[in-house]
């Protein structure tokens, strides 16, 4: 069975990853309204009534805005860790308790040929965490959200075919742009967003022999631009002697539009 995804969308303004394989399909994160995610579903030709299920990352409302509402809707199974659980009380509205599962941090759920494996990242959430697919010998990892990319995640991380990898700002435009000094320090900070430059060593030190592709996500619509990201990643990258097109290519996410449906 093959993998495929879309990045239904990717930002500040709501975030939400499509996977299926053919026998189960699922969403990670549902960061906009029910309206709107029906409508991305529309775009990719699905149907969210199919989804097998839905894992959250973390609570920010550019995550969940629209879980409790599908949840209900269309009586999705909705998989988080006991703390995020935890912090999106409040925030989602009621979930029947058999609708609710727990996936643990660091660990595997397996739907037929298909597992999935959490892993943590470093963001200021209750518990965060992000997914890696793995399906026939092919790997799909998801990560955006992170301050920094750690040893321990890289390790988890390493010669995925596909990534979906958060590449935020440009350090530069943040310093010198106008939010509040609190904030750009948020961001900049450990438990913040990672840089396009950070983004490319971190890429550069998980790519493997399988790697394919490394879509660009979660940029900042005040801090990023989709030219600079794919620019700065790519200079960076060849400093380190890595030449995108021969190695592995880099794609565009988009905050309203999703990518097209690709197979790992
Ligand atoms: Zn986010
Ligand atoms: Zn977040």
């Amino acid at each position: 069975m093959t993998l495929h995804f879309s990045v239904l969308a990717s930002g500040s303004t709501g975030n939400a990853i499509y996977v299926e394989n053919g026998e189960h399909s699922f969403l990670v994160d549902a960061g906009m309204s029910g309206k709107q995610m029906e409508a991305l579903f529309n775009e990719i030709g699905r149907d969210i009534k199919n989804l097998s299920g839905l894992f959250v990352t973390h609570e920010h409302s550019d995550h969940i805005k629209g879980v409790g509402i599908l949840a209900r809707k269309y009586k999705l199974p909705v998989y988080a860790n006991e703390k995020t659980w935890q912090a999106m009380d409040g925030l989602i509205g009621e979930i029947p308790v058999d609708q609710k599962f727990v996936f643990g941090m660091e660990s595997v759920k397996t739907f037929g040929s298909l597992d999935i494996e959490s892993f943590g990242v470093s963001h200021d959430a209750a518990e965060p965490m992000f997914y890696v697919f793995h399906q026939d010998g092919k790997k799909l990892v998801l990560v955006t959200d992170t301050g920094y990319v750690s040893d321990r995640m890289k390790g988890i991380i390493s010669n995925a075919d596909a990534y979906v990898f958060e590449s935020n700002h440009d350090v530069q435009m943040l310093r010198m742009g106008r939010y509040p000094w609190n904030v750009k320090r948020r961001i900049l900070s450990d438990v913040g967003h990672i840089s396009n430059e950070d983004a490319a060593i971190a890429m550069s030190e998980v790519a493997g022999d399988n790697t394919k592709s490394f879509y660009l996500a979660h940029l900042s619509l005040d801090n990023n631009m989709k030219d600079l990201a794919r620019m700065s990643v790519q200079q960076t990258l060849e400093s380190r002697g890595i030449l995108i097109g021969e190695q592995f290519n880099l794609y565009d996410t988009d905050p309203k539009k999703p990518t097209v449906l690709t197979a790992v």
